[in-house]
């Protein structure tokens, strides 16, 4: 009798753990990676020959549609009051200079914005794990110039880490830029800044000139910034050893509370501006090194931002292959 009913004991706890291993389990499949994008992004033109042009996002698009990724995208057409935002990082005097001077530029790029900081909320709601942000203009070059700068309006990755940091008191951000230009911009918001810890890995002779390994941070964010020049040619193995041997021990140091990503797909082969060897595989494995810094240190938690990325196959190829990998968490 006494057996039995040990049995029966038995019995019900182990089907309540299970039950609730089955339960989590099934909010942590959930909580998969989700890829934003919008409408509005077809809505500027910079002119016909223009390789930043609306096809960049949709041929993303179509290639999610040919890799039955549908389910994990969304078109967000919500346009939240961001500009209190964007002015952590850019002056009042850039801002209005771009609605007087390029209103539609300034009005497409402000909706990166809200598309950014959208994935950010609903990475800190833990609804999703991680995000990819399909949109444009890119923004790691923009500067308070009252202009853009190469194709760059505001700076969407420094825009998010102020947000993560103002927001939701979050106090220190990864941001790692694998596009083939120097994200001069970024460098420059945060260059004394000890909360901001920026790599980049970009060919410093290409525009805009800037991204020298000397330039490592000063005052408080001396050490925190770290520009690795790749020359033409880069192959899949050279870029990913510059991650392993360079940023994995700077980051286990340092130990971020989130991770953005200025996710530049022009440092891929055949790529218009750019002349690097770096193939999807090799993305894939720039991915898994970020997702298992994001493990160790802050939950997860990956933004990653389109930046460049102009062969428009090659961008779509590189953005699939990147964001299967994020979605991967088996
Ligand atoms: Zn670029």
């Amino acid at each position: 009798m006494r057996e039995r009913r040990d049995f029966l004991k038995f019995f019900l706890f182990g089907s309540f753990f299970l039950f609730n291993y089955r339960i989590s389990r099934a909010i942590e499949k959930q909580r998969n990676t989700k890829i934003l994008s919008s409408n509005v992004f077809k809505k500027f033109v910079i002119n016909e020959n223009h390789p930043e042009r609306p096809d960049r996002i949709e041929f993303i698009k179509k290639l999610i549609k040919d890799s039955k990724l549908e389910n994990i995208y969304e078109n967000y057409e919500g346009y939240n009051n961001v500009e209190n935002w964007i002015e952590l990082i850019h002056s009042r005097e850039h801002i209005n200079s771009l609605k007087a001077n390029f209103p539609l530029a300034e009005n497409v790029s402000r909706h990166a914005v809200c598309i950014c900081l959208e994935g950010v909320d609903r990475i800190m709601m833990k609804k999703n794990r991680n995000i990819f942000c399909a949109t444009r203009p890119p923004g790691h070059h923009a500067l308070n110039t009252g202009k853009h700068e190469g194709f760059c309006f505001y700076n969407n990755v420094a825009i998010a880490a102020k947000y993560i940091q103002n927001k939701y008191n979050l106090s220190k951000i990864l941001i790692v830029d694998w596009d083939y230009h120097h994200g001069n911009s970024t460098e420059y918001f945060f260059y004394d800044d000890p909360s901001v810890l920026f790599f980049s890995t970009h060919d410093q002779f290409a525009y805009p000139g800037t991204g020298s390994p000397n330039k490592v941070g000063k005052g408080a964010g001396k050490g925190l910034n770290i520009n690795v020049h790749l020359p033409c040619n880069t192959s899949n193995k050279q870029i990913i050893e510059v991650f392993k041997k360079i940023l994995i021990p700077k980051v286990n140091k340092f130990k971020p509370d989130f991770i953005l990503i200025s996710s530049g797909f022009d440092s891929r082969v055949d790529d218009l501006l750019g002349c690097y060897k770096v193939t999807d595989e090799g993305f894939i494995e720039l991915t898994k090194i970020i997702k298992n810094l994001a493990h160790i240190h802050c939950n997860d938690r990956i933004l990653s931002i389109l930046e460049g990325g102009y062969n428009l196959q090659g961008n779509a190829k590189a953005t699939i292959a990147h964001v299967k990998e994020l979605n991967n968490f088996n």
